[in-house]
């Protein structure tokens, strides 16, 4: 193995590198006293557009697109290729006031509306059939205070949008690992990333939010400003409006030491057991995951491990290069790895290293869950899957959280309990529509057999569209609070299409005598 460190601060983007996405029994709360979501696209849904758009022309700022207009086609298409409808209205925003405008209409008419920033939602919530979209992508300015390392920046951002500016004066927001996501979804459903370890979820590093909720008033919400809001916007997800600014807290940092390899055969069970052990012990400037896969067809790839089972690893090291070394070269050592290598990358090519390995348009469905402990029945079930992988760009990651994150409390934000912290995500991806049945019922059967190790709970940003009954799992015991929150901003369910937490029904209705 190589011990050489190359500087690439310019790196390739397009560099072959596999890091993926992150770098139980239980019984879901059926609730009879709530408000579901409704999806209608009937003639009255038509109507309501009509009313909405000519309310809108008059004075809204930004575009108003409609079917078979200018630019309608490519602004209704989102990430998820599995994801494609056809909203009746697109309303891309150019300030607070044309989103006021757009949620007083909407609201008026209760008009199916979906809110879209980077439309990056795996379930493909940021679009819908017949309603409107509001569309935040003209909405991506970013200011940074140097001295007092805090940002603000606007509800359209895309992670890169806020890397280029906060990295100008060598500082960073800690976020994903893919720099065309949508920093407003990622950041209301927690936000993991390369800096969590260390610096903690998105959503931890986040100090205010300012917001236009259903009906239109506009919001602030902070430690001060609406306590209880703050706390629903951190984890709560896009429940209670649509967020026109975030403020946020800013860490210093500007290239990191990254390595990889891939691991083979009897290696991958050996390497996962000692990694599991490793991981609670270790310093949080560690950031040591795992993509099991096939190996790529490409030539960064050696000819024999082609079309092979492997285990890519990515280990990253945030601090002293000097320490950094002997930290890469030793997790790196622990298989036999392959295709090995070691880069100092500036921060700005480490948010942007796994952007080409999840192209917008292609097909994608996920499930994943937390883990307790890793134990040799979930490594098995992972390693056999590969036998049977449908598609060579699927892959299931593992990832170690703990540090930072781990030290919020469960009550601290809606985001919730910590505490386990090993993560699978399945990551099902591949681009033959024809071929949907078969990658689905792949990620679907995995999942059965990972289940009964996983701890309760799910990460609402990793969930497909049919995940809707592990949406009280993802929040248990804080789940009674967020309805509160919710029911106080959005008694009417207005903003319904995400990962969705139903207001109680009026108060008349529930204080009706029992018969
Ligand atoms: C390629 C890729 C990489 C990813 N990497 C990571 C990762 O590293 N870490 C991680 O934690 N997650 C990751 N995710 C998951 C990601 O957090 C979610 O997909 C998230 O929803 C994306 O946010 P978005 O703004 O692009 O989504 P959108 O599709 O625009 O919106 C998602 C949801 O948020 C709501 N919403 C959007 N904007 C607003 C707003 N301004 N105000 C209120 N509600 C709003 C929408 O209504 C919708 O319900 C990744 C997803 C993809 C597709």
């Amino acid at each position: 193995m190589s011990s050489a460190y190359e500087v690439y601060t310019n790196m390739n983007s397009d560099a072959m590198i596999l890091t993926g996405l992150t770098g139980s029994l239980y019984l879901p709360l059926v609730r009879s006293d709530v408000v579901r979501p409704s999806f209608r696209n009937d003639p009255p849904m038509t109507l309501a557009v009509d009313e909405v758009y000519s309310a809108l022309r008059r004075e809204f700022k930004g575009d108003l697109l409609r079917p078979g207009g200018d630019g309608y086609s490519q602004a209704r298409s989102v990430w998820n290729g599995r994801v494609a409808r056809n909203p009746g209205l697109i309303a891309r925003c150019d300030g607070i006031s044309d989103i006021k405008a757009a949620v007083e209409a909407a609201g008026e008419v209760d008009l199916l509306t979906a809110i879209r920033c980077g439309g990056h939602s795996l379930a493909g919530f940021s679009t819908c059939e017949g309603g409107m979209v509001i569309d935040l992508s003209r909405m991506r300015s970013v200011s940074v205070d140097e001295r007092k390392r805090r940002a603000r920046f606007d509800g359209g951002c895309l992670l890169g949008n806020i890397d280029q500016a906060t990295q100008k004066v060598g500082l960073v927001y800690p976020a994903g690992v893919v720099s065309e996501t949508g920093a407003s979804g990622l950041i209301l459903g927690g936000g993991f990333g390369w800096l969590t370890r260390l610096y903690g979820m998105s959503c931890d590093n986040v100090e205010g939010f300012t917001l236009v909720v259903a009906d239109g008033p506009i919001v602030h919400a902070s430690a001060t400003e609406n306590p209880d809001l703050f706390w629903a916007l951190r984890g709560g997800g896009g429940n209670f409006g649509v967020v026109t600014e975030f403020e946020v807290k800013l860490h210093p940092l500007r290239s990191v030491l990254f390595g990889t390899g891939m691991c083979l055969g009897d290696d991958i069970p050996r390497v996962l057991q000692y990694w599991r052990e490793f991981m609670p012990g270790t310093a949080d400037n560690l950031k040591w995951s795992f993509s099991m896969r096939l190996a790529p067809d490409d030539e960064t790839v050696p000819a024999h491990v082609r079309g092979r089972q492997v285990a890519s690893e990515s280990v990253l090291w945030i601090g002293d290069p000097d320490e950094a070394r002997p930290q890469i070269d030793h997790a790196l050592s622990v298989c036999n790895a392959t295709a090995v290598t070691k880069n100092v990358f500036s921060f700005l090519n480490l948010q942007r290293m796994a952007d080409w390995e999840f192209p917008a348009g292609g097909r994608y469905y996920t499930k994943s869950g937390y883990l307790k402990s890793l134990d040799d029945r979930t490594i098995h079930h992972i390693i056999e899957s590969l036998s049977t992988i449908p598609s060579p760009t699927t892959q299931v990651e593992l990832s170690y959280q703990g540090g930072a994150a781990a030290r919020v409390g469960a009550e601290e934000t809606a985001f919730g309990d910590r505490s386990s912290p090993f993560i699978v995500n399945i990551l099902g991806s591949w681009s033959d529509p024809a071929a949907d049945a078969e990658n689905i019922s792949w990620v679907r059967e995995l999942f059965a057999k990972l289940r009964p190790s996983m701890t309760p709970g799910a990460y609402v940003n990793f969930m497909s569209g049919d995940e809707e009954d592990r949406t009280p799992e993802a929040y248990r015991e804080r789940w009674d609070r967020l309805v509160a929150v919710k029911t106080h901003y959005d008694p009417k369910n207005f903003f319904r299409l995400n990962q969705n937490i139903p207001p109680q029904q009026r108060a008349d209705k529930a204080a009706q005598p029992h018969p």
